[in-house]
């Protein structure tokens, strides 16, 4: 591996060390590990490689932190949420670029997850004048009811690599706001986007100990330390349902507050009264973003009989024009993907599917051997017995499926044990709410194949997780609620 300087604007942006109880250090052990540009296989830096005995220093700096933090007013904890909404903002060329070149995605594409998160930031900071309690008629004359929202404490947050920025700032957002602290750990390959955002929260001003974050590339002792540490009262994590359920059962013994986001098998439904045109953007949008590594990535596409040949026709003339290539080039759509793991594993749902009978109506193959570029593919002639039905692809790969009636299409669309996001297309008015009723996600998509905003409610069902991000539920997670009952003397 090569090394190759990353030229940013401000150079403080680009961290090499983790920051705990308001410094900048290296981990106990000097330890560093690579983080490696998926285009290229150049060394973009080294980061400290922390363990246990970091992730308790973390801990312990955001629980002496916790009591003055939280004590603090709501108006304060906004003034610093919006600072750092606009240092975000401000430096957000030069955290896209940070972003492309750790992560891969198209710059276009991490300016948009950029603004995406920095837009939470601001959300949460308008939300945190408003976490109001509630005064209730009380049962006795000379009783008076209060319920108060309180902050739950430290807050361990962990986050993977697909939205390095946006995901952590979901959650770093709402929880501050609430009046937690945070030990952060970010995913192994992105670290240098999380150390970013922080380096910008400690400009705008958070007190030492708020904010702490602990990178590693060794992450279960990690996960053990903060479940295991009875100062941690919280856990919210973004990542796989493998780790999501470790993480539960771990936080069982002390039955730790947790919100889960996790993996999805999104369908993608086009009836016969879809607007064609519409319904092939919708899915290349859903579908192709981020090299389709995203939770909410259509994973099955499920297309009525009657339109079926004239949508293939589209789909495949417009994604047959999708640019592939490193994420800094003008002009990309798709950039790499994340390892070499995850092309193995897009090939090996293929050649699954392929060898079940499904065929190969465009790419199928990696750009040049050996390379993290797949070529976006689309499959058809699926099957519900074949892999891809049930798993999530993480790559851009479509397969599409045929169906004929719309309890069909309901009750393969509900086959699978996600229940994330789902997407349809048709323009029936009854339709519409049937559908979007009957099926089993936490998220549906009408007519669009973008559903993810600061001010909705973000989050899964079944083995999806639970727990929601944005909107004005968001900042329930990081809150409990407390109730007061005060008896008055007769005066
Ligand atoms: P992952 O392997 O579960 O990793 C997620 C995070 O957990 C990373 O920081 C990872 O560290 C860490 N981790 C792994 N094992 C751990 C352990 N034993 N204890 C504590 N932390 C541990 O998932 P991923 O492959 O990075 O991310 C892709 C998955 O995230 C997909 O399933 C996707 O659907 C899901 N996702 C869900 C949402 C949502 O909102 N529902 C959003 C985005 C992504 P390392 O990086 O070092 O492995």
């Amino acid at each position: 591996m090569s090394s190759s300087p990353l030229l940013l604007s401000n150079p403080k942006l680009l961290s090499t060390s983790a920051y705990l109880n308001g410094q900048w250090r290296p981990a106990i052990s000097g330890r560093v590990y690579p983080v490696v540009n998926p285009a290229t296989g150049e060394t973009l830096a080294a980061v400290p490689d922390m363990a246990p005995d970091d992730t308790q220093l973390a801990i312990a700096a955001a629980d002496a932190a916790f009591p003055a933090w939280s004590r603090t007013t709501a108006a304060y904890r906004a003034e610093l949420l919006k600072r750092w909404h606009r240092l975000l903002l401000k430096n957000e060329a030069d955290l896209a670029r940070l972003l492309t070149a750790e992560q891969g995605k198209p710059l276009a594409e991490a300016l948009g997850e950029i603004r995406y998160g920095a837009s939470f930031i601001e959300w949460f900071a308008e939300e945190a004048r408003r976490a109001y309690g509630d005064v209730v008629p009380a049962q006795e004359a000379d009783k008076r009811i209060l319920v108060l929202r309180q902050p739950v404490g430290v807050a361990g947050i962990i986050t993977p690599w697909n939205f390095p920025n946006a995901m952590l700032a979901r959650k770093m957002a709402p929880a501050l706001a609430a009046g937690c602290t945070l030990v952060i750990k970010p995913a192994e390959a992105t670290p240098l986007s999380a150390l970013a955002m922080v380096a910008l929260a400690e400009e705008a001003g958070f007190p030492a100990g708020v904010v702490n974050i602990v990178t590693t590339r060794n992450p279960a002792p990690i996960g053990e330390a903060l479940t295991a540490d009875k100062r941690v009262k919280k856990i919210s994590f973004t990542g796989s349902t493998r780790i999501g359920k470790w993480l539960m059962e771990k936080a069982a013994a002390q039955l730790k507050r947790l919100s889960l986001e996790l993996g999805g098998n999104a369908p993608f439904i086009v009836f016969d009264d879809a607007d064609l045109d519409a319904a092939v953007a919708g899915a290349i949008a859903s579908k192709y973003r981020n090299a389709g590594q995203t939770c909410v990535c259509a994973n099955r596409i499920y297309v009525q009989a009657g339109i079926a040949e004239a949508f293939l026709a589209k789909f495949t003339t417009a994604v047959r024009q999708l640019r592939v290539g490193p994420g800094h080039e003008p002009g990309v759509d798709i950039g790499p993907l994340i390892n070499e793991a995850a092309v193995e594993k897009v090939e090996s749902l293929m050649h699954d599917a392929l060898s079940r009978g499904a065929s190969l109506a465009l790419g199928g193959s990696r750009i040049t051997a050996g390379s993290l570029f797949f070529e976006p593919t689309i499959l058809t002639g699926m099957t519900a017995d074949m892999q891809m039905a049930q798993e999530e692809v993480f790559g851009p790969v479509a397969p599409v499926f045929i169906f004929s009636t719309e309890a069909e299409a309901i009750r393969l669309a509900n086959a699978t044990d996600y229940g994330l996001a789902a997407y349809f297309y048709g323009r029936d008015l009854s339709r519409v709410f049937r559908v979007a009723e009957a099926l089993a996600y936490g998220m549906v998509g009408v007519n669009t194949g973008l559903i993810s905003t600061a001010v909705a409610p973000f989050g899964g069902i079944k083995e999806s997780g639970f727990g929601r991000e944005g909107s004005r539920y968001g900042m329930d997670e990081y809150t409990y609620l407390k109730y007061v009952n005060i008896g008055l003397d007769a005066g």
